[in-house]
């Protein structure tokens, strides 16, 4: 049985998320589908459940719609794409799955990495067909953990590009989106969810009966609480992602004694530019940049990931680095539209030489210019990188360099609620509560219990493809 409280639970930083019993609440509203959040999950999981239902909400918490989709890159991994095919690019949902498995080490949710690897593709070709969602995909460089190029992206290239193209698509449905809507309560009947209570900014409360609800409203990174508990490295860090996301996922899951797992999981990111606040690609590393600290010297793999960078950037005195790197990579950066953000906000600083870089951006000249002639020999293969990674251009000390300073933040968290093939909760005893669904960060994805698991990619892999799933899943009465 789940356990139910009569008191509404008021949780650290003042948030309520209360699992309660229905006996006795009058409801004032029935929906078929209520879905919490309007991120890149939730209306992807609306639109599904248009197809089978006309009784669709969702309810976001903003009044405009954006939640961490809209700040991210918008890029999201698949395989076997119409997208892929037309250009020739012969991946497969076999390598992908392998992919994301490598990367994890093998400690992420297999069944589900297993799902999302071999339905991603299909998500991606579902919403060209039938909501007019076109991809383009990135191959000007191969992200780190890929084996193809499979990074798709709507052709603005941005996460506000992706949420206005489903957010378009939802107003064509008719979907209904109730803005200003904090659920912030879930009602619970016989192991079903009954209903659930919305507060509105004035503090009045809307009851709301449905009939299956979905949890789209991401994980725990902006609940300082629940980050210094489960990702203590992160507690200082900056947090990039959305503030509305505060938990409430994991905080009712707690109370229905569903599972829950990975809550140590994470997406950072080490290459933020500092003071600007501007996500500078990783593109620029995987091509042939480098990070350094303020000693001028490496002190990491950055073909790892960027996620795990984060941890390495904010272990440097004054928890920054700076990325560096050439023209033609500068000529690469253009083609990303935070990079260019970067380049009007002053964060990109230019030396006709090392030399004279390293004096503008204030690093170590001595040990800046050795740090690039180190990076000449394992270029041509005279000395092994200590930190094992396989350089294939140097930079020139003699010619123009960039530098940007950058620090590690916090992108979005991975741990979260076990869901089932259907996208439907699970409890510990291993069965499902029949009519609730959780996707994108309110799930457990599949990165596994540590920052170095992320696959780039893994976030919006789980919101569309968990969120197709709810949608396509509920029971209509
Ligand atoms: C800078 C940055 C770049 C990124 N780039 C990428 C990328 O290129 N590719 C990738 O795969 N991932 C990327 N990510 C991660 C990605 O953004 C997330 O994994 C993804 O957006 C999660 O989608 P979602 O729908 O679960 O959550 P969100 O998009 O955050 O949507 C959740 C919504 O729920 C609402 N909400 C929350 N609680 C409630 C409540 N109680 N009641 C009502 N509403 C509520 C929120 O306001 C929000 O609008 C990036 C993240 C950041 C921060």
């Amino acid at each position: 049985m789940i356990t139910c409280h009569s008191d509404s639970m008021i949780h650290d930083n003042n948030i309520i998320a209360s699992v309660e019993s229905s006996d006795g609440i009058t409801f004032q509203s029935y929906v078929e589908v209520a879905i919490v959040g309007a991120g890149a999950c939730g209306l992807t999981a609306a639109l599904a459940a248009k197809e089978k239902t006309d009784d669709v909400i969702i309810l976001e918490r903003d009044a405009t719609p954006s939640g961490s989709t809209s700040l991210s890159s918008g890029f999201i991994p698949a395989a076997g794409t119409m997208a892929q095919k037309a250009k020739g690019i012969s991946d497969s949902a076999e390598v992908f799955e392998e992919d994301i498995n490598k990367k994890a080490n093998g400690r992420q949710n297999k069944e589900l990495s297993n799902i999302v690897a071999y339905q991603c593709g299909k998500v991606l070709d579902w919403l060209t067909l039938k909501h007019d969602i076109n991809w383009c995909v990135l191959d000007s460089f191969l992200y780190p953990g890929h084996a193809f190029h499979r990074m798709h992206a709507v052709k603005e290239k941005t996460g506000s590009g992706l949420i206005n193209r489903l957010q378009a698509a939802s107003e064509r449905e008719g979907i209904s989106l109730s803005t200003n809507c904090l659920v912030d309560t879930i009602f619970m009947c016989n192991d079903l969810v009954q209903g659930l209570r919305v507060t509105r900014p004035n503090g009045t409360h809307e009851f709301i009966e449905c009939g299956n609800l979905i949890l789209a409203c991401n994980g725990y990174g902006a609940n300082k609480e629940l980050v210094k508990k489960h990702i203590p490295e992160m507690s200082d860090a900056l947090y990039f992602g959305h503030s509305g996301n505060q938990g409430h996922a994991v905080l009712w899951g707690e109370q229905l004694n569903a599972k829950i797992k990975h809550m140590s999981g994470y997406q950072g990111h080490g290459s933020v530019a500092t003071p600007h606040g501007v996500l500078i690609t990783w593109a620029l590393m995987m091509e042939g940049g480098i990070q350094v600290n303020q000693k001028g010297c490496r002190f990491s793999n950055e073909n790892e990931g960027y996620s795990e960078q984060s941890v390495h950037v904010l272990a440097q005195p004054g928890q920054v680095a700076w990325a560096i790197y050439d023209e033609k990579l500068h000529s690469l950066g253009k083609e990303f539209p935070d990079y260019i953000q970067a380049f009007k906000s002053g964060a990109i600083k230019t030396g006709k030489n090392a030399s004279d870089l390293a004096d503008i951006i204030g690093i170590n000249r001595d040990g800046f210019k050795k740090t690039l002639q180190d990076v000449e020999c394992y270029t041509r293969k005279d000395k092994l990188d200590p930190f094992g990674r396989k350089f294939k251009r140097e930079l020139d000390s003699e010619n123009k360099l960039f530098g940007i300073k950058v620090t590690g933040a916090l992108f979005h968290t991975q741990g979260g609620l076990i869901v089932n093939s259907k996208a439907q909760v699970l409890k510990m005893d291993g069965k499902s509560i029949g009519n609730l669904f959780a996707g994108g960060g309110a799930a457990c994805g599949v990165s596994g219990p540590d920052v170095s698991g992320y696959l780039s990619g893994n976030g919006l892999l789980t919101a569309l493809t968990l969120g197709w799933l709810a949608g396509q899943n509920i029971s209509i009465k």
